[in-house]
């Protein structure tokens, strides 16, 4: 079967929606790449929008709209936002609509990796219709030793990220599932199954070999 045909026979059935959430550092963006890769129906990674600045190799449009304060504010204004937070109490991270609805209506699965603020209003926007996830780290102590071999954030925003960490992982219990990132195999593995599960269970058939 062809992409296009696969897409029109299966675009009557809105595909599935994911939340990714997890303590900054955990490696949500490692584990979503390798399983986005693994999985066996097509997946997309939604591009969010932020007003903080680009890091050494980040790519704008690619792992972020890098958007002005003022071009944000716009979106907002003009309800084009699914979802928005002010994250680490300085900036401004959110979803454009247009990174999801349209994905979906064409039979390909959309995966948001926002903070538990973001989740939340997901888990109200969309009662029932998204699976959430939670990439859980195995200890405060390992998530300081990723973040400082990330080596991207200053003293000061380290303390802060690992301040909001603390009361991220107070709130997994929120979240439908939990996953390990103890290795990245392991919690790629989880992940995978979590979504291949989710597109089997709304009546899509695998269309990629793993
Ligand atoms: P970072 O600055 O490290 O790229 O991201 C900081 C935090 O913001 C991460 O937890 C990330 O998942 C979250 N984040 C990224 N994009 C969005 C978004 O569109 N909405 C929300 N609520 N959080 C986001």
């Amino acid at each position: 079967m062809s992409q296009s045909e696969f897409f029109n026979r299966q675009s009557a059935i809105l595909a599935p929606l994911f939340v990714l959430s997890g303590p900054s550092g955990v490696g949500k963006t490692t584990v979503v790449e390798e399983a986005i890769r693994a999985v066996r129906y097509p997946l997309r990674r939604a591009v969010t929008a932020t007003t903080r600045p680009p890091r050494p190799g980040e790519r704008p449009e690619v792992d972020y709209h890098f958007w002005s304060v003022e071009r944000f504010v716009d979106a907002l204004d003009r309800g084009e936002m699914l979802e928005h937070a002010v994250v680490f109490g300085r900036d401004y991270y959110g979803t454009p609509r247009a990174e999801v609805d349209p994905y979906r209506s064409a039979g390909v699965g959309v995966i948001l990796v926002i903070d538990v603020q973001g989740a939340a209003q997901v888990r109200a926007k969309y009662p029932g219709d998204h699976r959430s996830i939670f990439l859980q780290v195995p200890s405060l102590a390992e998530l300081e030793r990723r973040l400082r071999a990330r080596g991207t954030e200053d003293e000061a925003r380290l303390a802060r990220r690992l301040d909001t960490a603390e009361r991220d992982l107070a709130r997994a219990g929120e979240f439908a599932d939990r996953v390990m990132n103890d290795t990245v195999p392991n919690a790629v593995r989880a992940l995978t199954q979590i979504i291949n599960d989710e597109f089997q269970a709304r009546g899509y058939e695998p269309c990629l070999t793993s």
